[in-house]
């Protein structure tokens, strides 16, 4: 887990910005109809448990001996009923609690940079984040390789393999899932919980093209067949260099 200086500054690579993240258990991104749970990874903590009934109330007691309500986690119930009911999605990231001796959590500044997607279900004893079938994770926080332009001498394979592969994992990274030609999800999930898309040089490697975010494109198997040995295949690269950002022609 990578360490941030605060809980806001992590919050921020999520592309939320929040001036006061402290007393919330969950965070909103309107623009993207997306809602954010820390999942706390302290020993013997359940892996889905995002908000427990226990957490309503305080351990502290009133003079008449009735607990006192905990304002953080009435704070997440709205955040609740915008995936319930108004079509958010629910993200999780990992993050770690301390506990002191008088039994108080502490919040921390160590946090996972990959994010999960996840499937929201009520049980008897609050609410959790279950794991899709098929699941988007993605890291926040990846690096922008450099990739290499092209191939050199011989001793220099090595370096070149590593760097293609960088540049394959933020190419598949930033798509989040999603073919960059026809926009639809991947069509199934590898055994390692990955969607899986292909990568693919708009410039071939053969006709020196680099190995560049600038010249790699993530795409499903069909687009990628289709690019290969289709009829609109020059149409379909085409809308690619208009569409992508990141894509300059060689
Ligand atoms: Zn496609
Ligand atoms: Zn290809």
């Amino acid at each position: 887990m990578k360490k941030y200086s605060s809980r806001a500054e992590f919050l921020r690579t999520l592309g939320l910005d929040c001036t006061n993240s402290q007393g919330q258990y969950s965070f909103v991104n309107d623009e993207k109809k997306q809602v954010f749970f820390g999942l706390d990874q302290r020993d013997g903590i359940n892996d889905t448990l995002i908000l427990a009934d226990e957490w309503k109330y305080t351990n502290k007691l009133k003079k008449d001996g009735t607990k006192y309500k905990n304002s953080t986690y009435s704070k997440s119930i709205p955040h609740i009923d915008l995936i319930e009911n108004q079509g958010y999605e629910l993200f999780v990231y990992k993050t770690l609690t301390s506990i002191d001796d008088n039994g108080a959590v502490h919040a921390t500044t160590l946090f996972q940079t990959e994010v999960e997607n996840r499937k929201l279900e009520r049980k008897n004893d609050g609410y959790h984040a279950l794991k899709h079938v098929t699941r988007c994770l993605f890291n926040v926080d990846l690096e922008t390789p450099k990739g290499t332009k092209k191939p050199a001498k011989d001793n220099a394979q090595l370096t070149r393999f590593v760097r293609d592969l960088e540049v394959k994992n933020w190419v598949l990274n930033y798509a989040r899932g999603n073919c960059e030609c026809c926009g639809k999800s991947a069509p199934f999930t590898t055994s390692d919980g990955k969607l899986f898309l292909e990568v693919h040089h708009l410039l071939k490697l053969a006709d020196e093209g680099s190995g560049r975010i600038s010249n790699v494109v993530a795409l499903c198997p069909n687009c990628h067949k289709e690019i290969h040995y289709g009829a609109n295949r020059l149409l379909l690269t085409a809308k690619m260099y208009k569409d992508i950002d990141r894509l300059i022609r060689e």
